[in-house]
């Protein structure tokens, strides 16, 4: 079959073929300890189902305007206003089917074939497939255990090149659990507004942040970078509902524009009762909110002080996001390697580090019962005492 290039430059989700084979080895009934799951284990709360029933009721099942209905972009508005500090007006506003749809949508509008875009790695596994679609070319800046797997200035400084149009900042980070400090941003902000390189700021773990962590919007640091700036957020991770498909963005104008354009003659509107549900999750009460984070900060400070009590491993304590990023390179394994022993072994399913870009390590999801996390770690501990 004559397929586009473009089709076949794409990798095969590594997340999703483990996830696979752990789903199939639970179908035969082994008894498996899944750390694979990117999404929240909570159901979606009760309020914002029942705004989207009655919208389904009342005959809310028509298309709304491309970018989302203008009640749901004042409200995100709002919500910049309020939790970021940023203010983006509801024509600034794009909703879209997920925030991975969004970020796509930045950067096919706003890439061009050969134009360069930072990833520090480890990354979201979807960023580089993202640029290439888009013709650009990912380029990786590997970070550390000892900058807490973060980007600094000049490593962001020394990967730049005439052709560097952008830079993705993930804070909370997947799948580090990374948490960028103010003065660490303003540092980066300072290089990308130099030469004037774009920033995505994919923003979606912002609720979940642990030991008093703040959650800081780069592009509230100065009216500079908010010119630079494409804010990406949504509803996946901080209210539980992942299967809506509901992200949005706060970008400049001509950005937000242009992704109006282009939605408008792709996806269309984000599902219209979806939007009833979003819009119910960010005007009401936000306690499930904080309770899902009270339980995810419950579920991490456990997981780390048994990784902590394991030999030949090392793990920096996330301040964010459902993530722990175990360093396994001292055991000698490819993390391909490790992860498959370890799931075959030991019925234990996690993510190979391979899949975000980093071979040093596997990454574990805490967002399971603590029932799993125990026997799982259980497990874990056993297995690595026996390698
Ligand atoms: N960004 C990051 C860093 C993610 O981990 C995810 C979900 N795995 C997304 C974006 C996309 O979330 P969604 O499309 O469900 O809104």
């Amino acid at each position: 079959m004559d397929l586009a290039s473009r089709a076949t430059i794409l990798t095969p989700s590594l997340t999703l073929s483990i996830d696979s084979k752990a789903k199939a080895m639970k179908a035969e009934g082994i008894d498996v300890c899944s750390f694979g799951a990117g999404e929240p284990d909570f159901d979606t709360p009760d309020h914002i189902k029942a705004a989207a029933m009655a919208s389904l009721d009342g005959g809310f099942t028509k298309y709304t305007p491309s970018s989302g209905t203008p009640e749901l972009r004042q409200a995100i508005s709002e919500k910049f206003h309020n939790d970021n500090g940023l203010d983006y007006k509801p024509s600034q506003v794009i909703v879209s089917n997920g925030a991975k749809h969004s970020c796509f949508n930045v950067i096919l509008a706003t890439i061009e074939p050969g134009d360069e875009v930072i990833i520090p790695a480890p990354y979201w596994l979807s960023y580089p497939e993202m640029v290439r679609l888009a013709g650009g070319e990912p380029v990786f800046v590997e970070t550390t255990e000892e900058s807490g797997w973060k980007i600094t200035p000049e490593q962001f400084e020394n990967a730049m090149t005439p052709r560097t149009k952008m830079i993705i900042i993930n804070t909370p980070g997947n799948p580090t659990g990374a948490v960028y400090t103010r003065e660490e941003l303003t540092g980066l902000a300072a290089v990308a507004e130099e030469e004037g390189i774009l920033i995505l700021a994919d923003e979606i773990y912002e609720k979940l942040t642990y030991d008093g962590a703040q959650h800081v919007s780069i592009a509230s640091l100065s009216p500079e970078v908010y010119d630079l700036t494409v804010t990406v957020n949504g509803f996946s991770k901080a209210y539980a509902m992942t299967g809506w498909r509901l992200g949005y963005i706060g970008a400049p104008e001509p950005i937000a524009k242009a992704i109006d354009s282009m939605q408008s003659h792709s996806t269309s509107n984000p599902c219209s009762f979806a939007q009833k549900g979003g819009l119910a999750a960010l005007k009401g009460d936000q306690q499930q909110v904080a309770d899902m984070r009270e339980e995810f900060e419950m579920r991490r400070n456990y997981m780390f002080q048994r990784f902590s009590e394991i030999n030949g491993i090392s793990v920096v304590k996330p301040q964010g996001a459902f993530y722990m990023l175990v360093n396994i390179s001292r055991l000698l394994l490819t993390s391909q390697n490790f992860s498959d022993r370890l799931l075959s072994k030991a019925n234990v399913a996690v993510v190979p580090g391979i899949a975000f870009g980093d071979d040093r390590t596997i990454r574990f999801s805490y967002a399971t019962s603590m029932d799993v996390i125990k026997n799982g770690l259980d497990r874990f501990e056993e297995f690595c005492r026996t390698l």
